[in-house]
């Protein structure tokens, strides 16, 4: 079965439009490392490896970052309106190109810690510069697998989240029944059962 999630959109919602009111979940370096690591993206030994980087070079931890929030707009964008707009559609493709392009390393598939298996990429040279390798290709993944109609915004307008309908008949609305949705059925209900003036 495939994932119920997909990577890329949960980075999108790491953003402060979707934290609200909390701010950014990628307040520095270390938060965008330690997300990845939660996610998955990099391993343990990998990501040990890139903090004693980037003590050493924190210049380059920080542009980084600043570049992980560049990557991170421009899917926001293909998110909400890539669907309707091959503009959008067009200047994330040039973005996740961007973020291939530089990169050399080695693809490798490895067992993953729930039984399955997971494509992983090692870089070489430029320890920071894979980071954001599986989050395009995550990207990539949709735009391959047609997935994009799928993709869109929750329809709550104070919502910024963004998500993945997996749903059969494909009219999901809510990033989340459990909160978005449930306000919603809440207000349609004290719509209906509002006593009449
Ligand atoms: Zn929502």
């Amino acid at each position: 079965m495939p994932p119920r999630t997909r990577l890329w959109l949960d980075f999108v919602n790491t953003d402060a439009a979707a934290q609200l009111p909390g701010g950014d979940l990628l307040r520095d370096f270390e938060a965008l490392l330690t997300w990845l690591q939660q996610e998955q993206a990099v391993d343990e030994e990998r990501a040990a490896g890139i903090r004693r980087r980037a003590v050493l070079q924190p210049a380059a931890a920080a542009a980084t970052l600043v570049d992980a929030r560049r990557v991170r707009a421009a899917l926001r964008a293909l998110a909400e309106r890539g669907e309707s707009s091959e503009r959008v559609r067009d200047d994330a493709v040039v973005e996740i190109n961007r973020v291939l392009g530089r990169s050399a390393g080695t693809r490798r598939l490895d067992p993953d810690p729930a039984g399955g298996y997971a494509r992983s990429f090692v870089p070489t040279g430029d320890a920071f510069a894979g980071l954001m390798i599986p989050i395009v290709e995550s990207a990539a993944d949709t735009l391959i697998s047609d997935e994009l109609p799928r993709v869109r915004r929750c329809a709550d307008p104070r919502c910024h989240r963004v998500f993945l309908d997996g749903t059969k008949n494909g009219l999901r609305r809510w990033c989340d029944m459990g909160t978005c949705g449930n306000r919603a059925k809440a207000a349609r209900h004290r719509a209906r059962t509002a006593v009449p003036q």
